[in-house]
């Protein structure tokens, strides 16, 4: 299996090296924002460990991004009035991976409303900002 690249964008983040809009942080794991949701609320959970994808990722680090990501679900659930969510993870590129840093997306969906393709349109950074206040609001009550 390839070795984990440092030099990916979602390890910059983890740096500080860019910026993210956080909606969650603890030792283990970071969650924030999707620059290019596929529907509002798209929100990634990352382990703070480096991993490349599901195939090389540690059990522990695999469970609590898993843990995180219930979690944010039901946030965005009730902060994005959602009627279900979209739990996606890809491995490599042959399985729709383009990030090579381990991410599960949660997209929140409502009913008849069809997610946008992959990388379809960047989000207004205020958008993006008021959104992330809503999801920790919301997480705070979960
Ligand atoms: P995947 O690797 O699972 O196919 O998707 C990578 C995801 O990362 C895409 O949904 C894309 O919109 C998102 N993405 C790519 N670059 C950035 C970035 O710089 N910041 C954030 N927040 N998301 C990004």
């Amino acid at each position: 299996m390839t070795a984990y690249d440092p030099s990916n964008i979602f390890a910059k983040i983890l740096r500080g090296e860019i910026p993210c809009h956080k909606v969650y942080e603890d030792d283990r794991a970071l969650a924030f924002l999707d620059i290019m949701p596929r529907a509002t609320g798209h929100t990634l959970v990352i382990p703070k460990n480096p991993a490349r994808n599901l195939l090389d990722v540690a059990p522990d680090d695999l469970a609590h991004v898993m843990i995180v990501a219930q979690r944010i679900a039901k946030a965005a659930k009730k902060a994005f009035a959602a009627d279900g969510i979209t739990l996606q993870q890809f491995s490599e590129t042959a399985g729709g991976q383009v990030v090579f840093h381990l991410h599960v997306h949660i997209v929140p969906r409502h009913e008849g409303v069809p997610m946008k393709p992959p990388a379809s349109e960047m989000e207004k950074p205020d958008v993006l900002t008021a959104h992330a206040e809503r999801l920790r609001a919301a997480l705070a009550e979960v």
